[in-house]
């Protein structure tokens, strides 16, 4: 099912078994319908009982049972049903003219799956439709700080929401106790979600949580996300690449300080420079470029909180970065882009370098 419906007060009948039915009612629930499920055995043959708000039904044996069973409801949710059982459904389903949408059976496999999702960065329609299709499969989903959740969490209402961004006490879950809950999650039957900001692979430490599953015998599959290498700078207007501007971009960490060696080599590159994780070592990165022999009017953008109603972009220069992005106070999260293509930063932005120049006191 995969449409945006209002079912506020809505009869939506799930035809199937509790366990394989367990996501879509958890939706449905939580959009408002009334829910009737209908399993193939009888309900106390059943290993999982559904949730106590659902209302179930015997199946109906003939065509004018189904058709009987349909004139009480707006949707019917088909999830397993034996084909020739399947034909009498569709037919008594187009004699009342009951819409009927097929589902995929969420997994009852002894040994789950992790899917490592991309959300994107800072707002939640950056999240891809496969990222949200594996949402709703999910049985748990373990999130982190910058992973925007909001679509997220009415995709996959029945899942679990574990934050192991930050605990109570403020502290980061550590990176191996996270691998360690994904995989138990996994061992233990359920499909797991780890949903992570940005794209999975970017400074995100993907491939390690992969390896991890990898390591423990738990299938896992990578979906991409779209990451703020790119995303935050286009949101500001900023391409990273232009043509007769700039041909190439490289994406660095900026959690510690470069060496001296690969300044150097970015400095000859010639290309666009986008730093992630780059507030704090802003001052020696662009001491570095200049000593390098970068131009100290070069640009440079920061974009602070990119994509979310907080975005603030500065403009300035490598030269005079440091001061004025204290004085601003900028913080992290930001993307930082060092580079000619920076002056392609859009016309809505002028407003801001006005705000820069006025905080240098020119
Ligand atoms: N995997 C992520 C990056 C993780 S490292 C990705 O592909 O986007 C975390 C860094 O990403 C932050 O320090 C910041 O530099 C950047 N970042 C993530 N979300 C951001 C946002 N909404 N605005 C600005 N920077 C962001």
């Amino acid at each position: 099912m995969d449409l945006d419906l209002d079912l506020t007060g809505r009869r939506a009948l799930v035809v199937g078994s509790p366990a394989v039915a367990r996501l879509a009612i958890a939706r449905l629930l939580h959009s408002g319908a009334t829910v009737f499920l209908t399993p193939p055995a009888p309900a106390s043959e059943s290993a999982l009982a559904a949730d106590p708000a659902v209302h179930m039904l015997a199946q109906p044996r003939t065509r004018a049972a189904w058709r009987e069973l349909l004139s009480a409801v707006d949707l019917v949710i088909l999830i397993e049903l034996p084909r020739s059982v399947e034909a009498t459904l569709r037919a008594a389903a187009r004699d009342q003219r009951v819409w009927i949408v097929r589902e995929a059976p969420a997994a009852t496999a002894p040994i789950g799956h992790v899917t490592l999702v991309g959300a994107g960065p800072g707002d939640e329609g950056m999240l891809t439709l496969a990222g949200r299709a594996a949402l709703r499969q999910a049985d748990v989903v373990f999130f982190d700080r910058l992973a925007p959740q909001q679509h997220g969490r009415e995709s996959a209402p029945g899942a679990e929401w574990v934050d192991v961004g930050k605990t109570p006490g403020h502290h980061a879950v550590p990176q191996d106790e996270i691998e360690r809950r994904m995989v138990d999650a996994a061992l233990s039957g359920r499909t797991v979600v780890r949903l992570k900001g940005g794209d999975p692979f970017v400074f995100g430490r993907g491939g390690e949580e992969l390896a991890a599953c990898r390591a423990a015998g738990v299938p896992v599959t990578v979906l991409s996300g779209v990451t703020s290498a790119i995303a935050v700078p286009a949101a500001a207007g900023i391409p990273v690449t232009h043509r007769e501007v700039s041909r190439m971009f490289t994406v660095v960490s900026g959690h510690a300080p470069l060496s001296d060696d690969t300044v150097a080599h970015l400095v000859g590159l010639g290309g666009t420079i986008v730093v992630l994780m780059g507030v704090g070592t802003l001052p020696h990165l662009t001491a570095a470029l200049a000593r390098h022999g970068m131009p100290s009017d070069m640009p440079l953008a920061v974009i602070e909180r990119g994509l979310t109603p907080g975005q603030r972009t500065t403009i300035t220069t490598v030269g005079e970065s440091t001061e004025i992005t204290a004085r601003l106070g900028v913080r992290s999260p930001a993307v930082l882009v060092i580079g000619e293509v920076v002056r392609l930063c859009a016309d809505d932005d002028a407003a801001l370098r006005e705000v820069a120049a006025l905080a240098t006191g020119r």
